[in-house]
């Protein structure tokens, strides 16, 4: 569903709708949902309201000063850091209702976190901070000199003025992070060829470690995926920012 149109979201609103489950920036396309918009239509009908934050960790979006109800972090990305864990977070308010529910159902499951994962989002979380002050900052300057790239058809990060939803983001983001994508002027071909070329930016599937990632979405998705097949997604690490934008500008040829 169009999320970014908040007529599209009222439109869909049913009178059993009890969750409405959302992303911004989304996964692949970077498109910005207003967040505050969304909850009060959303708590209008009587439907609570789910934040995907993983992108932009607490750090960058708080979702749940904008309305949200409830909160989800794969914390194996930007939390961990370190692409050497798998885990995972949900926030509510405290009281909340659904609170008790959750934890005796997380206890019953045993949907526990083992205790050297949890040692290791702990440590990734002391760094969590300053780690995301850098993702943004190399993350801005590889978006603008991608967008100068003449191979380049689009380039998908909400900190560029030119991004359909930048306004929206930068009254609910501190700043943009690390993930972007871009979709090349030659199709698929070009697509795959980039991504073969890449020698600093690694071919990998996950996003939020130390090292700089790049993949190409629908043929991680498979056959069905919606995802453009010239695109390409970016997690841009913590790398001096001229060796991601050389490696990046030797690869597009
Ligand atoms: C990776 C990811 C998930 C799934 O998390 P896992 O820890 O891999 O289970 C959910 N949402 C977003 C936005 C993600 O990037």
């Amino acid at each position: 569903m169009n999320m970014q149109d908040s007529a599209v979201v009222t439109a869909a609103l049913r009178p059993n709708t009890g969750l409405v489950w959302l992303e911004s920036p989304s996964n692949p396309l970077m498109k910005v949902v207003d967040i505050a918009e969304v909850a009060r239509k959303a708590h209008a009908a009587g439907a609570m309201v789910l934040v995907d934050n993983t992108f932009c960790t607490p750090v960058l979006q708080r979702p749940l000063d904008l309305g949200a109800d409830i909160v989800l972090h794969s914390t194996t990305k930007y939390f961990g850091g370190h692409s050497d864990v798998q885990s995972g977070a949900l926030i509510l308010r405290k009281h909340h209702e659904l609170h008790e529910e959750l934890d005796r159902t997380r206890r019953i499951m045993g949907a526990v976190a083992s205790p050297f994962n949890s040692w290791l989002v702990l440590r990734g979380i002391r760094s969590l901070p300053c780690r995301m002050e850098r993702h943004s900052a190399n993350g801005l300057a590889l978006a603008n000199a991608l967008a100068a790239n003449p191979a380049i058809r689009d380039v998908y990060y909400p900190g560029l003025t030119s991004h359909a939803g930048h306004a929206i983001a930068k009254r609910q983001m501190k700043s943009f992070g690390g993930m972007m994508s871009i979709r090349m002027k030659g199709g698929r071909d070009a697509a795959l060829q980039a991504a073969s070329r890449v020698k600093l930016f690694l071919n990998a599937t996950s996003l939020g470690g130390v090292e700089s990632l790049i993949e190409h979405r629908a043929s991680s998705e498979g056959p069905g995926s919606t995802t453009p097949d010239d695109l390409l997604r970016l997690s841009v690490g913590l790398e001096h920012p001229d060796d991601l934008i050389a490696d990046l500008m030797q690869a597009l040829g």
